[in-house]
This record gives structure tokens, C-alpha cells and sequence, in this order.
């Protein structure tokens, strides 16, 4: 393992003209470059990724195996240290998109990443306590003997330096079941992303809960709101490379200052802002074998953190360049889950050096800073359509009924007339059938 973490650390991320060769051999210079096995190289081709077997054993009621596009994006940076980013995703452009921003943002240093302790949130709810205020001085004052029970479940956990750290009373005096508590009790989950270590401590503490408080516990779960463990992304790119046809590299810039405003100051515009840099991250978590729905649960609710929901980025102008920030709760793990099991996964984390948590986090954060980047970029400019579109044309060709050489011959005449509609793909189809249009040599 720490020979793989050595030769991924020392490899380049630039790739140039990748998206040119065929896949079989990007595949090759990937499994080249991580030191892959011809067996781990495998587990890429839709037969042995993933068995029904093994599907059967992850879920219930399974009846087979959902494939989706496995990519790299390229050019990725992060404090100094180039990294291939694998996604996985069905939309087209993601790959492309992420790979042209993480080539802006890659000088220097690249994009610097940081986190905060992996600290996750357990919730006890707590109802029908004869006093309010004497059932919470209660609970503060057996906060510590709590914590220390939390400990005596998982001391393996301790003995890796996490662990429950906290134990805070939140009141809700006036709800429609009269007053409740909330305890949060903040654990250290180190490597794992946390689900089942919290839920089984805060599960095992709930009897003792009832019996200090005199109330009645119900709920006993964690929060995907995971706002203590926060993954920060921040990159730069000199104003003067956003130069492109038609636009200077200030015009540019300030249009992304402009969309950045409107997504910190409009709901509506947040969302979309938010779901485009969702693409980067949550593509790169379903690679890594990531709990996506947790951590998109976390970073919506993040975005409402003061009452209005916002923008998860921020980007400005700073002297020659424009800076963008990204902040991220970011519950991943690299232990438990389908981490260790899932086929697919393991070469996942093989190509990323295997990663500790909080490294695939900041990963998942620079993921998402780059989208954010690449779309904004093309919305305040050209606008997003022309470039999606052309990316989007071999699914419209396939869908008009195109098959083998008709492909790339229809591909090659809607982009020629910028055109990328399923009647005008019928159309050109027809006249390929016809012989209007040749390969060019
Ligand atoms: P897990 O249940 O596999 O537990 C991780 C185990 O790994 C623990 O026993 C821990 O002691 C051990 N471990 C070994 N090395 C470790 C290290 N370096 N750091 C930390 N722990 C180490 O995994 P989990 O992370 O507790 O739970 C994740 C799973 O829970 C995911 O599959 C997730 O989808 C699921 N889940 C999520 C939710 C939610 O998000 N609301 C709810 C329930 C379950």
C-alpha cells in the first residue's frame, strides 16, 4: 500500500489529449500509472465489476446490477500533490467540464484544500420530562459520565484517537408535543464516515437518558448534518487565462462575480448554482463508493445554515486573479460502508493512493469547485447549452436510430450545423442513408 500511495503521489494529472484515444488504451495508461494488476484493471469492463452475487448481498430484493460511465478527470491539483479524480456519472460534460476548470485552477500549489476533525452528530430526542430546565442541568451535569459510556462501546475507536468528545443539550421549549430535548453528542469517527458507530452509541445511551432526564426518548439517530466535519476547497486562476473568444479575461471574471452574487442572494438561483457544483462532488462519491445521499442532505441543509438557503461557493476578484471557496460538510469514510467490499471501489481508492477520510473529502470539495467553475464560467459567457449540447449529441444521434459508421457521420453534421435536436438528427440520418454525407479521410 505505501508503495501505491508513493508512485500516486509522484504521478502528473495532466493528460493531455486523453479525451482523444480510445478507451481501452486510457484505461491502460491509468491502470499504468496506479500500478494496477491486469485483474484490478478488469473490474472496469461491465461483466466482472460488480456480480449479482455480490448485489444480492449488499441489498434486498436485488434483481441485478446498474452500470454507470466510469471517467477520470484530469489535471486535478491539490496542495502540491496532482491526483486523478475518477468519476462516476451518466450526464455528459461532467468529465470535460471538471477536467478544463481543474487545468485553470491547477497552478502553483493548485487548488488548497483543508478540513476540520471528522466529527460527527448523534441526535436523542427526548420528550415528556417532568421539568425543562431541570432535566437539561441533569443531562449537563452527567455530560461527562455520558461521553464516557459512549467510549466504553467502541474503545478501538478511541484507541485511534476519535471517539465521543461531547455531549450538548438543545431545548425546544414549545413544539406541538410540548417541550423537547435534543442531545447532540459529537463523536470523533476518524476514518468512517460515522452512520452506524454513532447510531449504536446513541442507541446505547438512551435508557440512561430516560432515567436522568425522567422523560421518554424516541428518536436515536445521527445528523446528515454534518457541520462540525467540514472539508474547505479554495482556488485561484490568474483573470488572464479566462480570456477566451470574444471575451477578455476581466469580462469573463466578473461575469463569475456576478453569478456568484445572484446565488448568494437568490434561493432559486442557489439550487441550480449548487447543483451544478453537486455534479463534480457527488459523481467522485458514487467513484469512491460514498454515501451520496448523505452528504447531499448535509450540504443543502449547510447551504440553509442562516435561515436562507445559499450559494455552498463563493468566488471574487483578487488583485490579477479570481478566487472561488468552497465549503463542504463532508461525512465520507474510507473504512466500512462498500468501501472495502465493492469491487469497483477498491481500484477507485488504489488510483487515489488510497486516501485517508479527510484527503477523499478535500477531494470531493476541489471536485466541486472546479464544476462550480466550469459552469458558471460557460453561463456567464456563451452560455451552457452549446457545449452540453454538443456533448449530448451522440445520445441524440443514437435515440434518432443511428448505428455503426451513420454515428459519427450524423455526430460530425449537427455539430458542423450547431444544431442538436432530435428532428434535425432524424433528418440528417436520412440524408447519411442517402449518401449526402461522406466520411472525410
Ligand atoms: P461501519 O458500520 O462499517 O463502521 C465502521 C467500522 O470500522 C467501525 O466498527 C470502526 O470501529 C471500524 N474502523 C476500522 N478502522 C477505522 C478507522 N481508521 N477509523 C474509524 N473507524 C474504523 O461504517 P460507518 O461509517 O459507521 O457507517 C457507514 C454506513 O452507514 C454507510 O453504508 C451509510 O450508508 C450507512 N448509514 C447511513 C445513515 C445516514 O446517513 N443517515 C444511516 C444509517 C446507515
Amino acid at each position: 500500500m505505501d508503495e501505491v500511495k508513493e508512485s500516486v503521489a509522484s504521478m502528473t494529472s495532466r493528460l493531455p489529449g486523453f479525451y482523444k484515444r480510445p478507451i481501452a488504451e486510457r484505461l491502460q495508461l491509468v491502470a499504468d500509472m496506479a500500478g494496477l494488476t491486469t485483474e484490478e484493471s478488469e473490474v472496469f469492463s461491465v461483466s466482472s465489476g460488480l456480480s449479482s452475487g455480490e448485489a444480492d448481498r449488499m441489498v434486498e430484493n436485488a434483481i441485478g446490477i446498474f452500470p454507470l460511465p466510469l471517467g477520470i478527470a484530469a489535471n486535478f491539483r491539490l496542495n502540491g500533490q496532482d491526483c486523478l479524480v475518477p468519476m462516476a456519472v451518466e450526464e455528459p460534460s461532467v468529465l470535460a467540464a471538471s477536467s478544463n476548470a481543474a487545468n485553470l485552477l491547477r497552478d502553483g500549489e493548485g487548488i488548497r484544500t483543508s478540513s476540520t476533525e471528522p466529527i460527527m452528530i448523534g441526535q436523542i430526542q427526548v420528550l415528556d420530562f417532568p421539568d425543562l430546565d431541570a432535566a437539561r442541568a441533569a443531562i449537563e451535569s452527567q455530560a461527562e459520565a455520558l461521553v464516557a459510556a459512549s467510549n466504553r462501546i467502541n474503545p478501538r475507536l478511541v484507541e485511534r484517537g476519535g471517539g465521543a468528545k461531547r455531549l450538548l443539550v438543545r431545548e425546544f421549549p414549545d413544539t406541538a408535543l410540548g417541550p423537547m430535548l435534543v442531545l447532540h453528542l459529537e463523536v470523533d469517527v476518524r476514518d468512517a464516515m460515522g452512520a452506524n458507530i454513532i447510531n449504536t452509541m446513541v442507541e446505547s445511551l438512551a435508557p440512561e437518558v430516560e432515567r436522568i432526564t425522567g422523560g421518554r426518548v424516541r428518536l436515536r439517530i445521527l445528523s446528515n448534518l454534518a457541520d462540525k466535519r467540514l472539508a474547505r476547497a479554495e482556488g485561484r486562476v490568474k483573470i488572464a487565462r479566462l480570456a477566451r473568444a470574444g471575451w477578455t479575461g476581466e469580462e469573463v471574471a466578473q461575469g463569475i462575480v456576478e453569478a456568484s452574487v445572484m446565488a448568494d442572494v437568490d434561493p432559486y438561483r442557489a439550487a441550480t448554482h449548487n447543483k451544478g457544483a453537486m455534479n463534480g462532488v457527488d459523481a467522485f462519491l458514487v467513484a469512491a463508493g460514498q454515501d451520496w445521499r448523505a452528504i447531499e442532505a448535509g450540504c443543502h441543509a449547510y447551504a440553509a445554515r442562516d435561515g436562507r438557503y445559499r450559494s455552498l461557493s463563493r468566488w471574487r476578484i483578487d488583485g490579477e486573479d479570481l478566487v472561488g471557496v468552497i465549503e463542504l460538510p463532508m461525512q465520507v469514510g474510507v473504512v466500512g460502508g462498500v468501501t472495502k467490499t465493492h469491487a469497483v471501489v477498491k481500484v477507485v481508492h488504489k488510483i487515489l493512493g488510497f486516501p485517508n477520510a479527510t484527503r477523499l473529502g478535500e477531494i470531493a470539495a476541489a471536485a466541486g469547485l472546479a464544476q462550480n467553475l466550469a459552469a458558471i464560467m460557460a453561463l456567464a459567457t456563451e452560455g451552457i447549452q452549446r457545449g452540453h449540447m454538443s456533448m449530448h449529441c451522440r445520445n441524440v444521434v443514437a435515440e434518432s436510430g443511428a448505428v455503426g459508421d451513420e454515428v459519427e457521420l450524423v455526430v460530425a453534421e449537427l455539430r458542423r450545423r450547431q444544431t442538436y435536436d432530435h428532428a434535425t438528427a432524424s433528418v440528417v440520418l436520412a440524408e447519411v442513408r442517402a449518401g449526402c454525407h461522406q466520411k472525410v479521410a
